[in-house]
């Protein structure tokens, strides 16, 4: 009955909570020093920075829901304003106080920088999408359905293309417009709330890892550090896990590690070489995060500020997290700042922040964390594993698997929640357990 978890990201945690909440012997494998994955708090000269600036939205229902159960108060732990999106030179929208869509379908209306006639097309192609219950042709990408719906260089450049880039970290004439659609149907045609941008007021391993953690101590899990899982064997009907220090048995095993760490995993095992290979062909996309640390009285007039025809795509002020003066720049997906050094990119972010907000101090000291491999490209039609793999009590958890949502921390705790209740299912479908 001991099941265990590779892999202590927001997928591997989700997983092990779910796991644990129903007293079921759960053991996790972190290979890092600390939990959280690709959203983790990176500790540089004593100052909890973050790998990454991340943003949720009210549409996270699972994510939300394990951050209750481990303890944690959304209200308390992020900044959360209706909808606002501001994109420099001029442009804002904010959600209207009206139920869902019309707060946005108002918003749009209501909103600067652009014209009578952008602000009636942006509405009608929404409606329109909505009049086809928002499919669309899975091979077309988000520039495609933009230009089908005549949306103006100007609509892309503040509204649609940002928000593509946010989402999906893939550029638009490569990213899939269903899963963008996906995205938009989300946030904006339920309920109103699910809009609401959720800012963490915390570093993100105390967003959630560090609670998780907590967590699975109290109610009897174990979780190992440093432990890198090396390969798997099948014995009879349980896994054997090796590692560093030995090998362990288990009876399932949740493999939540990314993507591009399967292959390593599963090499050795034939049956699951048409995974190995599926992924093999996978694309990439980076992400990058400038620190900026400013004299403490500099501030932006609104905590997440877009920028237009930069390099700098959002531009956060981390007052949210206590730490004033500290802006966070992030730059989703590939691009001309790949090919720059971070002496260069910084010296060009500094350039553009001085341009579009007048902030013409010199830092006290920059930081660039660039993940090379943030997220997989989500391009049209790419098909991702199942949780269920072809070996009964072996699941696949990651934010890359089977979901309608892009690369998320809530595809992640979604997959880690779908493979725990498959992990549950299988124990009280064996004859010898009762759970
Ligand atoms: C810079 C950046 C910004 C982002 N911004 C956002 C955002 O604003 N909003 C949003 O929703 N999402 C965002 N994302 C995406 C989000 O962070 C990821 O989708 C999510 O964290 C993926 O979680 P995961 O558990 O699937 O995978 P991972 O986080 O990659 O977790 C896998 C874990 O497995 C461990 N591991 C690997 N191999 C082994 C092994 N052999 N043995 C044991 N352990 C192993 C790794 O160390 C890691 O901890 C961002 C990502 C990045 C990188």
């Amino acid at each position: 009955m001991t099941v265990a978890v590779i892999g202590g990201g927001w997928a591997g945690l989700a997983a092990a909570v779910t796991l644990a909440e129903q007293r079921i012997p759960v053991t996790l494998f972190e290979s890092a020093p600390q939990l959280g994955g690709r959203a983790r708090r990176v500790t540089i000269d004593g100052l909890n920075l973050d790998n990454g600036q991340h943003i949720l939205i009210g549409a996270y229902r699972e994510t939300l829901r394990l951050l209750h159960q481990v303890g944690i108060n959304i209200d308390d732990a992020c900044f959360a304003p209706p909808l606002t999106l501001q994109v420099e030179p001029g442009f804002r929208l904010q959600a209207a106080s009206l139920p869902a869509p019309w707060h946005l379908a108002l918003g749009l209306l209501r909103a600067q920088g652009i014209s009578l006639r952008e602000k009636l097309s942006a509405v009608r192609f929404l409606s329109a999408l909505k009049r086809r219950q928002f499919h669309v042709d899975p091979e077309l990408s988000v520039a495609a359905l933009l230009a089908q719906h005549d949306q103006s260089a100007k609509l892309n450049d503040y509204l649609w293309h940002p928000l593509c880039l946010a989402a999906l970290n893939t550029p638009p004439d490569q990213a899939s417009a269903q899963v963008f659609i996906n995205v938009l149907r989300d946030a904006f045609f339920a309920r109103r709330d699910d809009s609401r941008l959720l800012l963490p007021q915390s570093d993100l391993g105390a967003l959630f890892p560090d609670a998780a953690a907590v967590y699975l101590g109290a109610h009897g899990a174990k979780v190992c550090y440093n432990r890198r899982i090396q390969g798997i064997e099948i014995q009879e009907e349980n896994y054997v896990l090796q590692h560093a220090q030995g090998t362990e048995v288990f009876s399932q095993v949740i493999c939540a590690v990314p993507p591009f760490r399967i292959a390593q995993l599963f090499g050795q095992m034939p049956v699951m070489q048409p995974l190995v290979a599926q992924l093999a062909a996978w694309r990439y996309q980076p992400i990058y995060t400038v620190y900026l640390q400013y004299a403490e009285d500099v501030r932006l007039p609104f905590p997440m500020l877009g920028l237009s025809k930069t390099l700098s795509q959002w531009v956060f002020d981390r007052r949210l997290t206590q730490q004033p003066g500290l802006l966070a720049v992030v730059i989703s997906a590939q691009g001309a700042h790949e090919s720059l050094s971070h002496d260069a990119l910084v010296a060009q972010v500094r350039a553009e922040l001085k341009q579009a907000l007048n902030i013409s101090t010199t830092p006290s000291w920059t930081q660039v964390i660039a993940e090379k491999r943030a997220t997989f490209s989500c391009t049209p039609n790419l098909q991702r594993p199942q949780n269920q793999t072809l070996l009964p009590g072996l699941y696949l958890a990651g934010d890359y698997t089977a979901s309608d949502y892009p690369a998320t921390l809530e595809a992640a705790t979604r997959s880690g929640v779908a493979s725990a209740r498959l992990a549950l299912q299988h124990l009280s479908e064996r004859p010898d357990t009762r759970i």
